[in-house]
């Protein structure tokens, strides 16, 4: 049954958010010295500031230090920013990755079904979880 498979989709994905956010929290604890970007803690500040310091879609990117065509790729291996040293970078990805997968369930949840996913869905609920902190 296709609501089954959603079912236990939404179930993987919610666990795997709830991992995510397990993991932030203890990035966050662990790196919560005042000069760091974690000091807000998990819930003021955006996962996207955890991205590589060279990842345009990180709001805080030093990508206008240097000149376009001389610009560091974002994660390039051995990079030295800090998010990438502190291993938020890949977490940050990871979550905004699954940001992605449920916005897709949930549109092929639509197309297949041919309604929204109800209210308190996992799929649903583990999405709004993401959006929180992305
Ligand atoms: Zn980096």
């Amino acid at each position: 049954m296709q609501t089954h498979v959603f079912t236990r989709r939404g179930r993987y994905l919610e666990i795997a958010a709830d991992t995510y956010t397990e993991a932030y929290e203890a990035v966050a604890v662990r790196d919560s010295e005042p000069w760091s970007w974690t000091y807000m803690g998990p819930r003021k500040c955006p996962i996207r500031t955890q991205l590589c310091y060279y990842d345009p879609r990180n709001p805080n990117n030093s990508l206008s230090d240097y000149d376009p065509e001389d610009r560091p790729s974002p994660r390039s291996p051995g990079c030295g920013c800090d998010n990438c040293f502190y291993g938020r970078d890949g977490i940050a990805v990871l979550a905004i990755d699954l940001q992605t997968a449920l916005e897709g369930l949930m549109q092929d949840w639509e197309r297949v079904i041919g309604a929204p996913i109800p209210d308190g869905h996992e799929v649903k609920v583990a999405l709004s979880k993401l959006q929180q902190s992305v």
